[in-house]
């Protein structure tokens, strides 16, 4: 569709629509990619049977099993992630989330006793890696990869070097969630890319306000986005790997600013569970990556190290700069 925002491009996959917007008219480009998705959706998803992460997933605890190498390193990233100090991302959550179902049919509160039996199977060293013969052995039975949390951000990133070899340096991809803008924005006066941060809970698209970027990914994990209330209290899709339970705290939404999307995606993950006073500090190690925080008490927080310019829209939510 071409528009003065540019060629769009949309897709529904990955149970999401994706959009791709393009300011050439490069059909050719828009349907590779799009191909690249399908294959990658493909081969990285735990929701069909003949993928390569389902049959690690059922060679647990039996055998190494062999893949390709996207594959091989998008699970050495998850691990990296998964053993990083505090981290609560854990690429092994895979049981946990089977058990929950948030987000699929059937859902409900586990007992007790089945939350500790899976807790006991998500032990990240137990993922043994193998890189000479590419292989990935889930070393206990009952164990299961979950890539969820960081497939997007790696594939977005692939995307990238895909259009680069069609010649294309301004470009936006967006996964759900998951934007990833290449080079400048050729439409806008001050170049920079505007994304969208969504107002949690709301069905009609709301906007908090938009961050201005370029060069830049910006990736959101939010409790709002797969979620089931029982007596209540809500239960969302973002395990906490030492409990065992949705992750419980002041936040919101996460969204992460940085370099690349699978940074993004990651770190989306690994600080989520922090808590903001310990995620500022985690931060402060970190240079190129900034953050921006939406508490229960409606408060938006961003903590920047560069001047990131942030459109407020939504007034019910104060705004907190935490630029330092
Ligand atoms: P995201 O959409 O990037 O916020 O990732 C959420 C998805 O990651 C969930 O739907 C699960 O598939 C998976 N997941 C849930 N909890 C964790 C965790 N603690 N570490 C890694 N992946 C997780
Ligand atoms: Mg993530």
């Amino acid at each position: 569709m071409m528009s003065h925002a540019g060629y769009t491009y949309h897709r529904q996959l990955m149970g999401t629509t994706i959009s791709l917007t393009l300011f050439v008219d490069h059909k050719i480009a828009a349907q590779a990619v799009f191909t690249l998705l399908e294959q990658l959706e493909d081969i990285f998803t735990v929701n069909r049977q003949h993928s390569q992460i389902m049959a690690i997933n059922r060679a647990a605890g039996q055998h190494p099993v062999a893949v390709d190498g996207l594959v091989f390193d998008l699970i050495y990233q998850a691990k990296q992630a998964s053993l990083l100090p505090n981290s609560y991302f854990n690429l092994a959550i895979g049981p946990l989330v089977k058990l929950w179902k948030i987000g699929f049919n059937g859902h409900s509160v586990p007992n007790a006793i089945d939350i500790q039996q899976r807790l006991a199977l998500t032990d990240p060293r137990l993922v043994e890696l193998n890189a000479n013969a590419r292989t990935v052995f889930l070393k206990k039975a009952g164990m299961a990869l979950d890539l969820g949390a960081i497939a997007k951000g790696y594939i977005a990133d692939l995307v990238k070097v895909m259009l680069d070899g069609y010649g294309i340096s301004q470009a936006m991809i967006n996964l759900g969630g998951n934007v990833l803008t290449i080079g400048n924005s050729p439409i806008s006066a001050d170049h920079h890319w505007r994304i969208g941060l969504k107002k949690p809970f709301t069905t009609d698209d709301s906007l908090l306000g938009i961050i201005k970027v370029k060069n830049k990914s910006v990736v959101t994990s939010g409790i709002y986005e797969r979620y089931f209330i029982q007596d209540q209290q809500l239960y969302h899709h973002i395990i906490d790997p030492q409990t065992g339970y949705p992750l419980d705290n002041e936040l919101q939404s996460l969204t992460i600013i940085a370099p690349t999307s699978l940074a993004g995606d990651v770190y989306s993950t690994v600080i989520f569970g922090m808590g903001i006073k310990t995620a500022i500090t985690y931060l402060k190690q970190l240079n190129s990556i900034a953050a921006i925080f939406v508490t229960k008490d409606q408060k938006i927080i961003l903590h920047t190290k560069q001047q990131y310019d942030f459109e407020q829209l939504d007034h019910q939510y104060q705004l907190i700069n935490d630029y330092i």
